[in-house]
């Protein structure tokens, strides 16, 4: 029996306060104008002048030859994958990465590479570890393809990556003759908090994808740029998976609204972060990590809770947190305001008291 995400328990008051994932958030009035209003076309055909549109800015914004417009981040790794790797390659990732844990063994089940995952704190690792995974190359190894990075760490605790960093585990990659992806899910909140472009940030990278449903608040969409060989491959696999689709400007719409309006506010996120990181960390027991972005950790157990059972008092009081790697998640977005982060701690604080 595979588990539903659970439900707030009958008799639970509607979430006020959704701290759950940036995922949670609502298209805005705007953006549903900017959606319909939307010229559309057959997306599959290649007719859809909004796709076009999203896809051309897309290029530019992240410094590659191509863009393919996807329904999910999901399947923009998976996708990745499929293009850069054969069965039987080896991925080299971080141990607390998406692909890992998030993509329902999808690795396993269609991609068929096999993932080794380098250990290091906040979802980094160094160069130095990845020349230590580099494998000799023998009939008895196998083939080493990939190598794939998150910006931002998500269960690494919303941490950015130095742009050093990354350039130098890329260069070892590249080293060897290997590919280098990069999860982007949440590129846009590194690349507004370093105050560093996404060009900048991805130049490394032969392939980087961003969510447009996290932050920056479309109902469905993520773009996948490379060189054009990549991306023409990259549509084929698309097709065969079921991703193709038809008038998909219409969420194209939004996804170009959010670049044009939800990139720069994403600071407001972070501030709000950081606030109900400052509120936390004055509640007894309570450890906190400090974010990088807007994703806050925190540990509970000095409290005398577990996850699951704070998670339960707070959905009673109308907050929604996640529970990811054994601690909270608390994660803000455009739908959660500073007086709600101040009320959220005032909560917080009186469901580990009770
Ligand atoms: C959300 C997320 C994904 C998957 O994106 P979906 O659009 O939910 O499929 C992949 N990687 C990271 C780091 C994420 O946070």
């Amino acid at each position: 029996m595979v588990h539903a995400p659970a439900r707030p328990p009958a008799g639970a008051p509607p979430v006020r306060i959704n701290l759950y994932s940036d995922t949670q958030t609502r298209p805005t009035p705007a953006m549903k104008e900017a959606m319909m209003r939307a010229e559309v076309g057959d997306e599959q055909h290649g007719d859809d002048p909004t796709v076009h549109a999203l896809c051309d800015r897309m290029v530019t914004l992240m410094g590659k030859e191509a863009a393919v417009f996807l329904p999910s981040g999901t399947m923009c790794n998976v996708i990745a994958i499929l293009t850069h790797c054969r069965k039987g390659d080896e991925v080299v990732a971080h141990e607390t990465s998406h692909i890992l844990h998030s993509e329902g063994g999808t690795h396993a089940a269609l991609t068929g590479v096999q993932i080794m995952p380098l250990t290091g704190p906040r979802g980094m690792f160094t160069a130095d570890q990845v020349r230590a995974a580099i494998r000799p190359r023998t009939r008895y190894a196998p083939p080493q393809r990939l190598l794939e990075v998150e910006q931002t760490a998500n269960i690494g605790g919303g941490a950015i990556w130095p742009l050093a960093q990354l350039n130098e585990v890329a260069a070892v990659a590249h080293g060897q003759g290997w590919a280098t992806h990069m999860d982007g899910a949440r590129l846009m909140n590194a690349c507004v908090a370093a105050g560093i472009a996404a060009r900048d940030m991805v130049a490394s990278y032969d392939s980087v994808w961003l969510d447009f449903t996290k932050g920056l608040g479309a109902p469905l969409g993520a773009v996948l740029c490379g060189s054009s060989a990549f991306i023409g491959e990259a549509w084929r696999w698309k097709q065969r998976l079921g991703g193709s689709m038809r008038q998909a400007g219409i969420c194209a719409a939004a996804c170009l609204y959010a670049l044009d309006h939800h990139v720069d506010r994403l600071a407001e996120d972070h501030a709000n972060a950081r606030a109900l990181a400052r509120g936390l960390s004055q509640i007894p027991g309570v450890a906190v990590e400090e974010p990088d972005t807007n994703l806050v950790f925190f540990d509970v157990k000095g409290a005398g809770s577990t996850v699951e059972e704070l998670q339960r008092k707070l959905i009673l009081k109308g907050v929604a947190v996640s529970a990811l790697g054994g601690r909270v998640r608390a994660c803000t977005h455009l739908d959660v305001t500073a007086p709600m982060i101040e009320e959220a701690v005032g909560l917080i604080r009186e469901a580990l008291a009770a």
